[in-house]
């Protein structure tokens, strides 16, 4: 057929609607007035899943770059692959940031656009890109592909099975070269089709890139002719939308996911095609997991830890969670923690070279670990509050049990808490009750166990509970008082109240003070390893202990 028809008319003949141009774009989103050095980055989540570890540690380290260098950071929604979408992705994400902390400067949410480069929904700049994919058709980079999905699945059957790359390149781009007048009349009879990018690249040259985390990176070039739009729903596809937008957007780095650090030779070429600058990357490593003795790749069917819901649920600190990720996300972070305690993390100078090129063990015994941290240096106040904000969600039971003794609670909670070397007894929220279920009447009701120390005669141990509490324990009395008192009544009944006497020669007695004190703890709290009794006591009073210990004798 010969072809009298313009690149030009056939861009009009798909896109009779658009008129505006490239120009007119880059003079609605101007160049970012901002200070030299300053990061323009993005969180740009697709929601066909919800939000997972590795979204987390992009979002953090792209939050990081742009608060310590006085750049912008804007959230992106990608959701161009609708049929994938997942109902609620995007209001977790949203909730999610806002957990953590790390609030974008620039987004779109519930119909309210922030900032002056959006919209940052994807679906909503549909006459952008079509403007963008009619200025490709129009200079020649672009055309219809009228391959069938019949079709399409024919070659890539071909391909796997002679073991060929996979994809529409070379002889597979059977419209590449088809005239312009053929492919209008194509349209004109209503034949379906995609937009595919006419890639000027060959195989057999290398494309050479720097990733600032992974160095120089050496690939072939893309020689593949991607579609760019869908012919379904003439959404683009992830590849040209995200090339537009980062451009639009003015970014000047990219933090994303490993998985896409093949597709660079391919967003290069858009780029180029357009005489875009092409922003500087950061592809983060795959999060690794120890499966007992192999170490894999964690994974969001198997390992719950993977998805964020986990960490809200389990009730760890956001900052905890946040300083995980960047241990594993940056090898000097957790050093630079030591020194710089209570300095917001957003202040840690983050550098790409410091990131494992390889990929990234997640550990939660780490995790734990900083969290025990967090939560020991809480005041007990806060950390009672911020006990109270997670059960109300996760816990009614023990929301209500803490909420109706809010003061015992505070003041179980302070145990050995303001002094130099706070106890680390929590791991996170969901783990606090275990270990102060005791504290609670109502809890009573249900089976107990008594964990016995060394004096396993059930009746001594009344004995020795019903004495003290009878005729020895007063409130008023000081930590000094009350332990005179225990030794004094120790001796009384022949338990050594001096442990070096006891060494000396143990058979003389019937056990030590420890022993006598455990025999209270455990009538008390049915547990041999709690805080501080003698606050445990005060908190108590003698009228609970007295019903405590008259439970322990109906139960044996
Ligand atoms: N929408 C892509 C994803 O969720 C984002 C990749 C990117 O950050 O460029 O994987």
């Amino acid at each position: 057929m010969r072809d009298n028809m313009t690149n030009q008319e056939l861009a009009d003949l798909i896109f009779p609607n658009i008129n505006k141009t490239i120009e007119d774009y880059e003079e609605i989103y101007p160049e970012r007035n901002l200070k030299e050095g300053a990061k323009v980055v993005r969180f740009a989540p697709s929601p066909t899943g919800f939000m997972h570890i590795g979204n987390m540690m992009s979002a953090t380290i792209n939050y990081v770059l742009a608060k310590s260098s006085g750049g912008v950071f804007y959230l992106r929604n990608e959701d161009t692959d609708q049929a994938r979408s997942v109902e609620g992705a995007v209001e977790f994400i949203y909730h999610t940031l806002n957990h953590y902390g790390i609030n974008p400067d620039e987004y779109e949410f519930d119909g309210n656009i922030v900032g002056n480069y959006g919209p940052y929904i994807q679906s909503e700049r549909m006459e952008i890109y079509h403007t963008f994919i009619k200025h490709l058709i129009s200079i020649g980079r672009a055309y219809p592909c009228f391959l069938s999905s019949d079709e399409l699945n024919q070659i890539r059957e071909y391909q796997a099975k002679s073991k060929k790359r996979i994809g529409i390149y070379g002889r597979y781009a059977k419209f590449r070269d088809v005239s312009n007048e053929e492919a209008a009349q194509r349209i004109r009879n209503g034949e379906k089709f995609t937009i595919r990018f006419r890639s000027e690249g060959d195989f057999n040259r290398k494309f050479i890139f720097e990733d600032l985390t992974k160095g120089k990176i050496e690939m072939p070039e893309n020689d593949i002719d991607v579609p760019i739009m869908k012919s379904e729903n003439l959404l683009p596809t992830y590849h040209f939308a995200h090339v537009v937008d980062d451009h639009l957007m003015r970014t000047t780095h990219v933090v994303r996911g490993e998985e896409w650090m093949s597709s660079v030779p391919l967003h290069f070429e858009l780029f180029k095609a357009f005489g875009f600058k092409m922003p500087k990357y950061i592809h983060t490593s795959l999060i690794l997991k120890k499966d007992g003795d192999i170490i894999r790749k964690i994974s969001k069917r198997k390992d719950p830890e993977a998805l964020m819901f986990y960490y809200e649920e389990k009730g760890y600190p956001a900052i905890a969670v946040i300083d995980a990720v960047l241990t594993i996300a940056n090898s000097n972070f957790e050093e630079w923690r030591q020194n710089h305690a209570d300095t917001p993390f957003y202040e840690f100078p983050f550098s790409p070279k410091k990131m494992s090129s390889s990929g990234a063990l997640f550990d939660l015994d780490k995790l734990d670990n900083i969290s025990k941290n967090y939560l020991a240096k809480m005041k007990a106040e806060e950390l009672y509050e911020n006990y109270l904000t997670w059960a109300e969600k996760y816990d009614e039971h023990v929301y209500e049990l803490i909420h109706k003794y809010k003061s015992d609670t505070v003041s179980f909670l302070n145990i050995e808490r303001e002094s130099k070397k706070p106890r680390k007894d929590y791991e996170n929220y969901s783990s606090i009750f275990s270990k102060i279920w005791y504290m609670y009447d109502e809890e009573w009701d249900r089976e107990l166990h008594y964990d016995f120390g060394c004096i396993q005669d059930k009746d001594e141990i009344v004995r020795i509970v019903r004495e003290y509490l009878h005729n020895y324990y007063c409130e008023t009395d000081s930590e000094e008082e009350w332990f005179l008192k225990v030794k004094e009544l120790c001796d009384k009944m022949n338990y050594a109240s001096n442990m070096k006497e006891y060494k000396e020669n143990p058979t003389k007695y019937k056990g030590n003070v420890a022993d006598f004190t455990t025999a209270i703890r455990v009538v008390l709290t049915t547990s041999s390893m709690t805080p501080n009794l003698y606050d445990i006591m005060k908190i108590l009073g003698s009228k609970r202990m007295l019903k405590r210990l008259e439970i322990f004798q109906e139960k044996y």
